[in-house]
């Protein structure tokens, strides 16, 4: 019998775990990935929150509920099994005035469907036995809420494809999967064709996805927006002020979280992220633009209607990016103690957020069957939380599929599964 042959395009943390999974699920099979870059995990996936997200705002039926609670269960396992620190911190979510209250009231619900392991309500005093310097009317509190390096736990799983058999190759950007008779080609960045053709690919190229998707010949929509998100580090002494992650409870007008306050795994206190629209996709520092990523949004029908829509979500999320003292008082709200603080900038993440044409900011992951090519098209927070959840689910359900074209593009509303052609 002939060896069956798997190709994972993207080196972050889904990419890696997919082609883990591949290794687990078929020992005999050959397994290639190729990163563009020179090592792994050198975008999303080394430049977030930390978080390990329990699942508290997730509807039930997404996608996004049952992966990330799936997620936390393999994220906290591959930890101890590898020694990699995983500290679970809690969170808060907090309200700040009545009309919070009631919505802190829904996410309340939404953790209880999603079996979210002892989530309370707390009111008043009660905060300050769980976050001493923290103040609100009420506050949701997740005590299994966790963090983790994101990175270390990619790089592990860089290590296991590695010892399982797997090829990694680095600095091979690719333009396009190709599928011919002979099964997928792969067209490399500099036009020349990889020598080894596959039996099936997945895709999960973060910042550049909907462009390899397109490229292979998959749908042009959903389109990825980078949005950056900016970080501050405080400096040293204020650190203790907060013990764990200290939210706002999200205000549906806006499309994001708010800047919240969140420990890193190094014992570090940062605040953010804020959401403004990036200059490039893989722009970090914020001091030079990419002409090709900008003009790409700028003549999306969907960018203008999105931002028609969120003039007030611009202008203060703008706020936060003009002043760092507004930055520090979104945050000191939460923690008084902390209005003197001292921060320094840390390096932001930019958000692979897919927008569909008509300006919505698609809220699920999708994940998106073309023949034998898979292509994840969004998997924002808590994408890093439920990438192991998402390797198995790619690998053991969306990869079984028949059908020659499957979508499975799950919204706030459930999960919708298209399957068109034989
Ligand atoms: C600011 C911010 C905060 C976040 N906080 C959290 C959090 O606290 N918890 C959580 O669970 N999630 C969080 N997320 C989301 C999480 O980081 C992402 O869901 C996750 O990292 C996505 O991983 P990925 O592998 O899909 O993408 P990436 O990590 O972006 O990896 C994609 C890889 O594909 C490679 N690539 C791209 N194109 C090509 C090509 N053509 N050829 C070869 N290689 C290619 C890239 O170089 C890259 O290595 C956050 C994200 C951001 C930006």
């Amino acid at each position: 019998m002939s060896i069956v042959k798997y190709t994972v395009i993207g080196g972050g943390i889904n990419g890696l775990a997919v082609a883990r999974q591949l290794l687990i699920d078929h020992p005999d099979a050959e397994v290639t990935l190729f990163e563009k870059e020179s090592s792994v995990a050198q975008h999303q996936t080394s430049h977030n929150s930390g978080v390990v997200h329990a699942g508290l705002y997730y509807a039930k039926g997404s996608l996004k509920a049952k992966l990330c609670r799936r997620g936390v269960h393999l994220v906290k396992e591959y930890c101890e099994a590898n020694d990699l620190p995983y500290d679970q911190c809690g969170k808060l979510v907090v309200a700040l005035t009545e009309v919070e209250v009631e919505r802190l009231k829904r996410l309340y619900q939404i953790a209880l469907d999603n079996e979210v392991p002892d989530v309370c309500m707390l009111y008043g005093d009660e905060i300050k036995k769980v976050e001493p310097n923290c103040i609100g009317i009420a506050a949701l509190h997740s005590p299994t809420t966790a963090i983790v390096s994101y990175e270390a736990i990619a790089k592990q799983i860089a290590k296991d494809i590695l010892e399982k058999g797997g090829k990694i190759q680095l600095s091979a950007e690719v333009k396009e999967l190709k599928n011919n008779a002979d099964g997928i080609q792969i067209i490399m960045k500099d036009g020349s064709v990889y020598p080894e053709t596959f039996n099936y690919a997945v895709s999960c190229a973060g910042l550049q996805s909907d462009r390899l998707a397109k490229n292979s010949g998959d749908e042009a929509n959903p389109k990825i927006v980078p949005f950056f998100g900016q970080y501050f580090v405080l400096d040293d002494q204020f650190t203790n002020d907060v013990k764990g992650l200290i939210y706002p409870v999200p205000d549906p007008k806006y499309p994001f979280l708010g800047v919240h306050f969140t420990k890193r795994i190094d014992g570090k206190m940062t605040i953010g992220p804020n959401a403004f629209l990036s200059l490039g996709r893989e722009n970090y520092t914020g001091k030079n633009f990419n002409f090709k990523d900008i003009t790409d949004y700028l003549v999306y029908p969907g960018f203008w209607r999105f931002s028609f829509r969120n003039i007030p979500a611009a202008i203060r999320e703008s706020k936060t990016v003009l002043s760092q003292q507004t930055f520090i008082d979104e945050c000191v709200k939460y923690v008084p103690s902390l209005s003197k603080m001292t921060v320094k900038p840390a390096t932001r993440g930019i958000r692979a957020q897919a927008m569909n044409q008509d300006g919505s900011l698609v809220d699920d992951f999708v994940i998106r069957k073309d023949g034998n090519i898979t292509h994840i098209r969004n998997a924002p927070s808590p994408g890093a939380t439920s990438s192991m959840a998402i390797a198995e689910y790619i690998v053991r359900e969306v990869m079984q599929t028949v059908e020659a074209k499957a979508t499975v593009d799950a919204n706030d509303s459930g999960i919708e599964m298209v399957v068109q052609g034989s």
